[in-house]
């Protein structure tokens, strides 16, 4: 199987040949035609998996296809409004989401900012003012944000929890909750979820199903 047989539109194939990407990993070739059609998703994956781009590609895509990329706020507003929230457990793993997302979203219009705590966030907030259609953040920055009321969450229409059994492990689990429960569009309306997980403890399952709708579960 290739990626050209998954209908991610020319621009995101085309980035996949830039990266030289020629065929997809098991959790990309099961994950990505799931998300595309819509479904919510939880995948059992490991680190070096390909997860990255197995939620990367979906999101970029759909946004790409809705012709709602580039939320540039106006000028002198304050809150920006991102369509996509990639939430990571470390500041490290935030910034490697950022940079793959950032090439395969090249030339799509589609504008990734990354946000993660341990580091000033005068540079992430002039970042954000510039518009942003997918954020890349840690939960604690996030909440800060939030507060600040420098993202609003209401338009959020694909969420992803990466590495979800590290952010717990790490003690996120009420900014966790706190961040779900600002997204205007629960399931089964217009918000997709995907959880990606290394293990699949009761804590995850629980997670699973309070933020996931009708979900497919993939291990691979
Ligand atoms: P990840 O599990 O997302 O951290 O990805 C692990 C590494 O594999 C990263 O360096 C990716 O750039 C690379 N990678 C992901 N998917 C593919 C693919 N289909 N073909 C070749 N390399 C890939």
């Amino acid at each position: 199987s290739t990626f050209a047989e998954i209908d991610l539109g020319e621009a995101v194939n085309q980035n996949i040949r830039r990266c030289k990407y020629v065929k997809p990993t098991p959790v990309q070739r099961y994950a990505i035609p799931i998300s595309v059609a819509g479904r919510d998703l939880m995948a059992c994956a490991q680190t070096g998996s390909g997860k990255t781009a197995a939620f990367c590609f979906p999101i970029i895509s759909g946004i790409m296809k809705s012709g709602q990329q580039i939320q540039r706020p106006p000028r002198g507003a304050r809150t920006v409004y991102p369509l996509a929230l990639i939430l990571s457990p470390t500041r490290e793993l935030s910034m490697q989401i950022h940079e793959e997302a950032r090439k395969f979203s090249y030339q799509t219009g589609v504008r990734v900012v990354v946000a993660y705590g341990g580091a000033p966030i005068n540079q992430q907030l002039r970042e954000l003012e510039r518009g942003v259609d997918i954020l890349v953040a840690t939960p604690g920055r996030l909440v800060d944000l939030l507060e600040r009321a420098r993202v609003s969450l209401q338009a959020i229409r694909y969420l992803t929890l990466d590495e979800a059994d590290r952010m717990l492990d790490m003690g996120f689990e009420p900014q966790i909750r706190k961040i779900v429960e600002q997204m205007d569009m629960p399931p089964p309306g217009e918000r997709q979820t995907m959880l990606f997980s290394a293990t699949f403890p009761k804590e995850i399952q629980r997670m699973a199903s309070d933020f996931l709708y009708n979900y497919i579960f993939l291990a691979v």
